[in-house]
């Protein structure tokens, strides 16, 4: 196989931002694979600065492996997964990029949706989230708030310095609708037991990643404390951290950016269920191509939030989306994604 890697800006329509930062302009790298036979898969890296990675260091991890893959037989996924785990350990956005492809190009060869090679029931997927980052006042936020009406579930960037309001005014703008929260680990655990009250007040029914990545006695003690359930985000990367987690959260969130692969979702996801824990899977700032790959297993969650591309106001591409929050998957085969 013959990998191209192209390195595309895109822009969010707002900035996006969380409690350790962000921007409105973000850089992402369209992956093809192209067999001796003509066959292509696509792939995306979306790099995120949190785990080390940008678009620089993504461009340079797909050329050390091009000459791995031009030997590869591109049905031997596993194979080539556990190469990509030993020679680009340290850059799971580009080998999320790789497995993508890879299943993209199965998938293509066999005419069949990546869902359905997976015996999957688009039907069965949980609707999607859309998020409301960070905003500098009273009154973007309100917009931001009323811009997402068509969204019944937001998630609500908290670990700023008026969290307290942002609840109270998201929760006036959407009466209705369902709220989660993602504190992106700003929170100490008892800056996190403060805001207990505060969130149940308005009836947030999710609370992801409160505290510091490491800090899982810290998660187990705001867990004991919470009437709502807790989520493991920045501290569930891979399907071995999660046994661990078991007792000090309710679910584990997926990103195929932080896991690096499809099949390592896969696990995520069986190695979570053993434990009796809820599975959702989120995204970075990606594109329709990014999302889809996660939107063709979302029927495997319980809860989905796959708004990066829904979030971009120059989405490069058309493909799996998510109207009014509904992940929406095709019969187009393998990940259902066009260039614009
Ligand atoms: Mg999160």
């Amino acid at each position: 196989m013959q990998l191209h890697a192209e390195m595309l800006t895109v822009h969010t329509t707002h900035p996006f931002i969380i409690a350790r930062g962000g921007f409105s302009e973000y850089r992402v790298v369209w992956v093809r694979l192209r067999d001796a036979d003509g066959a292509e898969g696509w792939g995306e890296a979306a790099p995120s600065r949190f785990y080390g990675e940008t678009a620089d260091s993504v461009m340079a991890a797909m050329a050390q492996f091009a000459p791995v893959l031009q030997r590869a037989n591109s049905w031997s996924i596993d194979a080539i997964e556990r190469e990509l785990e030993k020679t680009l350990r340290w850059n799971a956005a580009a080998r999320c990029a790789i497995s993508s492809a890879l299943h993209d190009l199965a998938a293509k060869r066999l005419g069949v949706p990546l869902w359905k090679l997976w015996g999957l029931d688009p039907k069965a997927a949980p609707r999607s989230t859309f998020t409301i980052g960070i905003a500098p006042d009273a009154e973007t936020l309100r917009a931001r708030v009323r811009d997402a009406a068509a969204y019944p579930i937001l998630k609500i960037k908290l670990g700023s310095t008026w969290d307290r309001e942002v609840l109270r005014i998201v929760r006036e703008e959407a009466p209705h609708a369902t709220l989660r929260v993602d504190a992106n680990a700003a929170w100490t655990p008892k800056q996190a037991l403060a805001m207990l009250q505060p969130l149940s007040d308005v009836g947030v029914d999710m609370l992801e990643q409160p505290l510091a990545p490491h800090d899982i006695e810290g998660l187990r003690f705001v867990r004991e404390r919470s009437p709502i359930p807790v989520v493991a985000d920045e501290s569930c990367v891979v399907a071995t951290d999660i046994p661990k987690l078991v007792g000090a959260v309710d679910g584990i969130n997926i990103k195929l950016a932080k896991c690096g692969s499809l099949r390592e979702a896969m696990r995520m996801i069986a190695v979570a269920r053993a434990h009796g824990m809820r599975v959702m899977c989120g995204c970075m700032i990606e594109t329709t191509l990014g999302i889809a790959a996660a939107a063709h297993f979302s029927p495997l969650l319980d809860d989905a939030d796959l708004d990066g591309a829904a979030l971009l106001s120059d989405d490069p591409f058309t493909g799996p989306s998510i109207p009014n929050g509904q992940v929406t998957l095709s019969d187009a085969p393998g990940l259902g994604v066009q260039r614009r």
